[in-house]
């Protein structure tokens, strides 16, 4: 995770930076509790201050949307940036130095970077001006002809590539720059006969910015005649543009105060230039690719609904659908666009205006009433023939997704009236989509238990038993887990009080075992700390995608700084017992149905029963704290 960048230098980093300052050159943050500052979350639109840092911990935590960790993070998140680059912007402020080999390799990487930055602008200045040249007024015509007025371009910084072969070729080199330079930016190649071409001619230029907005990364280049193909060219990834992780405009979203609730997501750039002429400023545009995870990702950090304006061609449908389904894995309510007549967003506001366009927004169907929709269009033939069984096995299939029955329920009605058939067949149908997927499912889950298990050293059985154990307090042994990691990585000094009762045995899944363990290397090493444990466990939740271990233990952290009532000696211990109470609980599950296995020896079984009666000795019955 760390890339290149010794650990020493990152701790002392942290070390050497306070969280507070640097949170407050972006937050205004006021001291509410005796411990904690709270401030309005950058990540994300809200009028309460839930956005809190510890100064104790070097910590900072959302309570609402729940993103947190250590300055690193927050660095790496509100710029944008990866996690070597967060260290180095601290290190910078911190007047760290990077060891030399490093530095070399960072400093070229800055220098590179720095030279294409420039190279940009210049390359934008240039296609800026020309659009400005008497010469290519019939470009700006074209402009004018598609509705976009000269406030708009000078936004958009949109300029004109020429149908020069090197006019751009010429310009960066009467600038300074090297052939080189020149070839690295991806928007001039070679001839056939090895020399330097433009990669864009004729073309009305936008400028493609990352979200902060700070310089130019690349260009997305608009065939100024409607019969050149392809209509749209873009630039090729180079040191500062990698595909799929940007997303049109969002730069200009990101300034916006108050950040909208909600942003739409159309197919390119003219789409955005049209809806932000038209004041819908919250408008953004995937780059030429159908959405990726990346950008999916960045959508649910800034907003809470999307709204998908795609065009309404076939084409359009499709990657609306697409697009849903890399959505649907965010946290981001989706909403599509029903355009009508119209065949894209801007089409629709020059026939109806802004004002419907306003009301379409606002009474746009959620994902699930347009994949119902096209649903029922995909199981139609062309004589109008609705295919029933196809129909209803579609909406089965999406329903079955839905969490909540009361949805599933209303749907089913809904289909119901539509098809004429009863509700509760359609209901059936879901729940047997539902189970089979669960099934699917909680075979996973038990191959993980079975893992678990062997770690145990028993014989693999999952039983039912041993699930319901586990599921009684479910929320509360996760939590109490992470309570005794926090606790120990707060309070270092009081490891050595319980050095022999932990063990990574007393914890239930693979991830708090590994974090147990490290927990007992650093005691031995001093090097105990919640910055440590903030690390390791951002480490876990990079490995494990699925899992944000991050955010189970951020509130853990936070709360226990306001925890004064009991000290963290008194917790501590009355933590760990509950870990050795419910470490028992699940033995005690484990053996129980390993006995009802005909299969093993007699002597296995009376080890077993033996171990079973030292365990219910010692288990609480029932447990004295609930
Ligand atoms: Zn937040």
């Amino acid at each position: 995770m760390s890339g290149f960048i010794p650990q020493e230098i990152i701790n002392q980093i942290i070390e050497q930076t306070d969280i507070v300052p640097i949170v407050e050159q972006y937050v205004k943050l006021s001291k509410k509790s005796s411990v904690n500052y709270f401030g309005l979350c950058p990540f994300h639109s809200e009028t309460k201050p839930s956005f809190s840092v510890s100064p104790g911990k070097q910590i900072f935590y959302c309570f609402s949307c729940q993103r947190g960790g250590n300055v690193i993070k927050f660095i790496q998140d509100i710029e944008n940036v990866s996690f070597p680059d967060a260290v180095r912007i601290l290190a910078e402020k911190a007047n760290i130095e990077i060891p030399t080999d490093d530095r070399k390799i960072y400093e070229h990487n800055q220098t590179e970077r720095k030279i294409q930055q420039n190279l940009h602008l210049e390359a934008a200045r240039f296609y800026y001006n020309s659009l400005n040249k008497s010469s290519n007024r019939h470009v700006k015509r074209y402009m004018t002809e598609r509705g976009f007025s000269g406030k708009t371009l000078i936004a958009f910084g949109i300029g004109y590539a020429d149908s020069e072969w090197d006019s751009l070729v010429i310009h960066l080199r009467n600038a300074g720059f090297n052939d080189e330079q020149i070839l690295a930016s991806g928007i001039i190649r070679k001839s056939s006969r090895n020399n330097l071409i433009d990669l864009f001619r004729d073309r009305v230029m936008i400028p493609i910015f990352p979200s902060h907005g700070r310089y130019i990364i690349g260009f997305g280049g608009r065939a100024v005649n409607d019969a050149d193909e392809p209509k749209y060219i873009n630039s090729p990834e180079n040191i500062l543009y990698h595909k799929g992780e940007n997303l049109f405009a969002l730069n200009l979203v990101r300034k916006l105060r108050p950040l909208p609730e909600s942003l739409i997501l159309t197919e390119g750039y003219m789409d955005v230039m049209a809806l932000y002429q038209s004041g819908f400023h919250n408008t953004i545009a995937s780059l030429g690719t159908a959405l990726t995870e990346n950008q999916a990702r960045l959508i649910d950090r800034y907003a809470k609904k999307l709204i998908l304006a795609y065009d309404s061609d076939q084409a359009g449908i499709n990657a609306a659908l697409r697009a849903i389904e890399i959505l649907e894995k965010f946290n981001v309510e989706i909403y599509v666009l029903d355009l009508g007549d119209a065949k894209d967003p801007d089409n629709y506001i020059k026939k109806y205006g802004k004002a419907r366009f306003q009301a379409l927004l606002n009474e746009a169907p959620s994902a699930l009433d347009f994949q119902i929709k096209i649903a029922r269009i995909k199981s139609t033939d062309h004589n109008g023939y609705l295919n029933l069984n196809q129909y209803t096995a579609e909406v089965a299939e999406l329903l079955a997704k839905l969490d909540s029955a009361v949805m599933i329920e209303l749907y089913a009605k809904r289909l119901s009236e539509e098809i004429n058939v009863a509700s509760s067949t359609i209901i059936y149908d879901v729940n047997r989509i539902k189970q089979s997927n669960t099934k699917a499912n909680s075979e996973q889950v038990e191959q993980k238990f079975s893992q678990n298990l062997s770690e145990y050293g028993s014989k693999s059985i999952v039983s039912r038993e041993y699930k319901q154990v586990v599921q009684i307090d479910q929320k509360k042994y996760v939590r109490d887990q992470w309570l005794i990691l926090a606790i120990l990585a707060s309070s270092p000094e009081l490891f050595d009080l319980i050095k022999d009762r932990f063990k990574p045995d007393l914890f239930s899944n693979r991830a708090l075992k590994t974090l147990a363990d490290k927990i007992i290397q650093a005691a031995q090493k001093n090097q105990l700390s919640v910055q440590n444990l903030v690390f390791w466990t951002d480490d876990l939740s990079h490995d494990l995608e699925n899992i944000n271990y991050t955010k189970q233990l951020m509130p853990v952290l936070m709360a226990l700084e306001a925890e004064d009532i009991r000290s963290d000696q008194e917790l501590l211990f009355d933590v760990l017992q509950k870990l050795e109470q419910y470490a028992m609980q699940v033995r005690q599950a484990e053996i129980l149905e390993a006995v009802k296995d005909k299969h093993i020896s007699s002597e296995q079984r009376r080890i077993l029963i033996e171990e079973l009666s030292v365990i219910n000795k010692n288990i609480n019955y029932p447990k004295r704290n609930t």
